[in-house]
């Protein structure tokens, strides 16, 4: 019997997997374009630096992570995310005693045990940023459109950047006791996650799916009326930034983030195009994170951007490559002909394909169909003799006669 791939876990395949490519590209253009540098991170961490981090009232850690004792008897996870890891390697190589503002970016595969659907996966793909040791709003503002620029690239209406502030240590836990004394009266319409994390984590509510908890929560104080004098000032910084560099936003207060880390600014660029997989890019400040994994008292922030639900906006693009060049061959000397000017050819950085059986012309053509290549050549026993044949230009139509000469044949092609 075959075997299957694990459920949630998916393969990317030639025809899909240009799209990935060309998303990929433009985030690395773009984010180095910021002065932004890539880091390569490891799959597999401690199990507690995600508990430490994300928090053990998440939905993450609660209940989502590939945990396991490995052979040696450690506990490891396979990373739900890259900010955790990203943060454990800044200050572990100490990066910050070099400079303490790194920018840096990441791309790869993130795990989580999630009921899979389109657009939430167990296997899943993020590309991430993440700027640390400046606490100024310019920073928050030039994040945002750089993350916004990024989409704009891709040719993307939608999503759409909204933005809120989580406040900080000193009042957020105002608005959280504000916030338990209003749910508190309505507590039998919360579902059953928002009850059992009402004293840990009553903030979720707010953004719970479940109709209860969105009746619930209406009329809710929001957290932007119980900012401190320094979180409210950060925040409508940010804000007058974001419109000088005129980048669009819309505040969103009941925006919560699912990780405890979050300070201050917080984001999602959203979507209406794939149903409750609305977020296709989340972020924020974490002002307290480098800290509270061991490292320096330095501010941070960033964003992971879900490049399958990038995929799925891009869905009616067409990324599939065309080679330059088919060429079509009659008879055994023809044939080897054409496979010298192919490998020639291709030195010479033209993408160039041939039906390595040289089988009938009739199902070269066909393939050459499929392939559709910009150019054909065709040589047969007439054309070696005469050391031309004939290339045509599929688009245009027209027809010309090059001498089988790779040099030559390229200056045609390139034009
Ligand atoms: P959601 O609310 O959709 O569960 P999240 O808040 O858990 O998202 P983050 O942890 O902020 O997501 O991750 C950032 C981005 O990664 C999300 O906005 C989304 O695009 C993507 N993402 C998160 N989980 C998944 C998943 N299981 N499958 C595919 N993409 C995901
Ligand atoms: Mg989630």
């Amino acid at each position: 019997m075959a075997i299957n791939g694990v459920k949630g876990f998916n393969d990317i395949l030639p025809g899909e997997v240009e799209k990935w490519q060309h998303i990929e590209a433009t985030a690395r253009r773009v984010f180095e374009l910021y002065g932004l540098s890539e880091i390569r991170i490891p799959i597999l961490e401690s199990t507690e630096l995600f508990s430490r981090s994300i928090g053990d009232a998440t939905d993450i850690v609660e209940k989502e992570m590939y945990s396991f004792v490995d052979k040696g008897g450690n506990k490891v996870t396979m990373r739900p995310e890259g900010t955790a890891s990203v943060m454990r390697a800044f200050i572990e190589h100490k990066i910050h005693a070099k400079d303490p503002v790194a920018r840096l970016y990441y791309l790869g595969p993130m795990f989580r045990y999630e009921r899979p659907q389109k657009g939430r996966y167990r296997q899943f793909h993020q590309i991430g940023a993440e700027l640390t040791g400046v606490a100024a709003p310019t920073v928050d503002a030039h994040v945002l459109t750089m993350l916004t620029q990024f989409f704009a690239e891709l040719g993307l209406a939608e999503p759409s950047l909204q933005i809120n502030s989580l406040g900080c240590p000193a009042c957020r836990p105002v608005y959280r006791e504000a916030l338990k004394g209003f749910l508190l009266g309505r507590i039998e319409l919360l579902c059953e996650d928002c009850v059992r994390r009402y004293e840990t984590n009553p903030l979720r509510a707010l953004d719970c799916k479940s109709p209860g908890c969105q009746e619930a929560t209406k009329g809710a104080p929001s957290m932007l009326d119980y900012l401190c004098t320094d979180c409210s000032d950060h925040f409508a910084k940010t804000r007058n930034f974001l419109d000088l560099a005129g980048t669009g936003y819309s505040i969103n207060e009941r925006m919560v983030r699912g990780l405890d880390y979050y300070t201050r600014t917080t984001f999602e660029m959203v979507t209406g195009l794939l149903g409750s997989q609305s977020a296709v890019a989340a972020g924020g400040r974490y002002d307290g994170l480098i800290s509270e994994l061991g490292g320096p008292q330095l501010p941070g922030i960033g964003f992971a951007i879900g490049v399958e639900r990038v995929a799925l906006l891009l869905a009616e693009k067409d990324f599939s490559r065309r080679p330059e060049l088919f060429i079509a061959t009659m008879g055994e000397k023809a044939h080897a002909e054409a496979f010298r000017l192919m490998v020639e050819l291709q030195r010479r950085g033209l993408s160039v394909e041939l039906d390595y059986e040289g089988k009938s012309l009739k199902s070269q053509m066909r393939r050459a169909d499929k392939f559709k290549s910009r150019f054909t050549l065709i040589i047969g026993e007439d054309e070696l003799g005469r050391g031309t044949a004939p290339l045509k230009d599929m688009d245009g139509g027209t027809q010309v006669e090059v001498a089988l000469d790779a040099a030559l044949i390229l200056k045609q092609v390139k034009g």
